[in-house]
């Protein structure tokens, strides 16, 4: 679309949502968008300062944009958002003084390579490293040293928000910065819908020869083929083809493989073929060092003991951590008030419910008393029995029978066990408590930690 009958749309469209939204949202959100001219018909490109609001915009705003777009009917525009990467250095120089980023010429986000956009904040440069991503971290490292021999395929796993699609991602830049060859990033979801698309249309060829010459295959959220017999299939091949030419395959999944419902055997045992590696909760300090990071990326207003508070309260998940921090500071800036510790807790207070909330889930449960005990979240449901984990594992069925109101069956479940299991376990540690003082303690305060209600005497 031409320059200014974007700039004429978009105002028409700003009118639309300075009124739909507060004044203050407005600024921070929409105000900093600019319409510009691009070469294709029917699309709206927006542009934004950095890749930050790129993410905030589609994940938050998107819906209302094209709601204020529908007002002129056109909400058939496809919305296409850019970095200017210009603008940001222009930003900084004003805020920082002499400190100077190269001017980068406004960048295209949404066209890399053969897959879908990788987004250019996810790299290895942005990616903070600590206990529970290290290894996580070191076998990308790795792969993008020598693909398709070091580890293939890699499989990483691990909870939503724990920086899965980052990590990957990271590794396709650097392979693309490397010049090694050419790499695809898709989710699972994306492969499969294409696919579809691909038999109803009779292109299947064509679908094939873009997933089998690649040199580096990142394919997200494969948890996504859980009981699909024909996606199943398909990857099978498009793996086996690019295995056996040394093309690198790398997976994520939010649960391990054993997990995936009615996976294939010779997938299951494809996947294990390489490295599986599981992607943990992050600890305290790196959760402090990634808002830190995240402070300094974006130049934000915010105090230490405000990051400390964030960081104690959101745990469980990194994208929430950064949403968090954002209201935060968004806040901040705006009423130029300091931020107490009471101020933060009603600003997050949804934020901080949900977590807590979260604990009472039966993962919740598992994280935790993994946590006290210092055993992986994984020996929760792995088939081991010593008695260090053996132990644990029964508190933490106890803890979900008390405190959820999962069914027996549903809970032997979550464990990778059966109910007659958890009625055991739930016995066992019942009858220590009343003959260990120390136990009953133990469990009084995990149950204080999840928030939940008083243990029995
Ligand atoms: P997942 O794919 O596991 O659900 P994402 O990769 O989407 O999680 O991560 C969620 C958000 O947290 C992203 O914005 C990502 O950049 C950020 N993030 C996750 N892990 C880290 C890390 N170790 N350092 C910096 N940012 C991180
Ligand atoms: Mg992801």
């Amino acid at each position: 679309m031409e320059a200014n009958k974007a700039k004429q749309i978009w105002a028409k469209a700003c009118e639309y949502l300075s009124s739909a939204i507060s004044a203050d949202i407005y600024n921070r959100w929409i105000g900093v968008i600019a319409a510009t001219g691009d070469d294709k018909a029917g699309q709206l490109t927006l542009t934004v300062p950095n890749g930050f609001y790129q993410d905030w915009l589609e994940e938050h705003y998107l819906p209302l944009i094209r709601k204020a777009l529908g007002i002129s009917d056109l909400d058939h525009l496809a919305i296409v958002f850019m970095v200017d990467g210009s603008r940001q250095a222009a930003e900084t120089t004003d805020k920082a003084g002499e400190e100077k980023e190269k001017p980068a010429k406004a960048r295209i986000v949404k066209s890399y390579n053969a897959g879908a956009a990788l987004n250019p904040r996810h790299t290895f440069d942005n990616f903070v490293v600590g206990p529970s991503n290290t290894f996580a971290h070191a076998a990308a490292l790795a792969v993008v040293d020598s693909p398709g021999r070091a580890y293939n395929p890699l499989f990483i796993h691990g909870g939503t928000g724990l920086g899965k699609t980052h990590l990957i991602q990271a590794m396709g830049q650097a392979l693309l910065q490397r010049g090694k060859g050419t790499v695809c990033y898709t989710t699972c979801e994306t492969f499969t819908n294409e696919f579809i698309q691909a038999v109803q249309q009779h292109e299947i060829s064509g679908f094939r020869k873009k997933y089998r010459h690649i040199d580096l295959l990142l394919i997200d959220d494969v948890h996504f083929l859980a009981s699909k017999e024909g996606i199943q299939e398909e990857f099978f091949h498009t793996f086996n083809s690019l295995h056996q030419n040394q093309k690198q395959i790398v997976m994520t999944s939010d649960r391990p493989i054993g997990e995936i419902a009615n996976l294939q055997k010779r997938l299951v045992s494809r996947f294990e073929w390489g490295l599986v590696t599981e992607m943990e909760m992050v600890d305290l300090e790196t959760r402090v060092a990634i808002l830190r990071r995240k402070r300094e990326e974006l130049r934000l207003q915010l105090e230490d003991p405000a990051l400390f508070f964030i960081a104690q309260h959101v745990k469980s998940n990194i994208r929430k951590l950064e949403g968090a921090l954002l209201r935060a500071a968004s806040y901040a800036s705006l009423t130029r008030k300091p931020l107490t510790a009471e101020s933060l807790e009603y600003l997050l207070r949804d934020t901080i419910e949900q977590e807590n909330q979260n604990a009472l889930t039966i993962e919740g449960i598992q994280r935790m008393v993994a946590e006290y005990y210092d055993i992986r979240l994984g020996d929760m449901t792995s088939k081991q029995r010593p008695q260090n984990i053996a132990f644990p594992r029964q508190v933490a069925m106890y803890l979900c029978r008390e405190m959820t109101d999962q069914s027996l069956p549903a809970i032997g479940n979550s464990f990778g066990r059966n109910h007659a299991t958890v009625i055991h376990a739930h016995r066992t540690v019942g009858g220590k408590m009343k003959t260990d003082p120390n136990l009953r303690q133990t469990i009084l305060s995990l149950q204080q930690r999840l928030g939940g209600a008083t243990a029995p005497a």
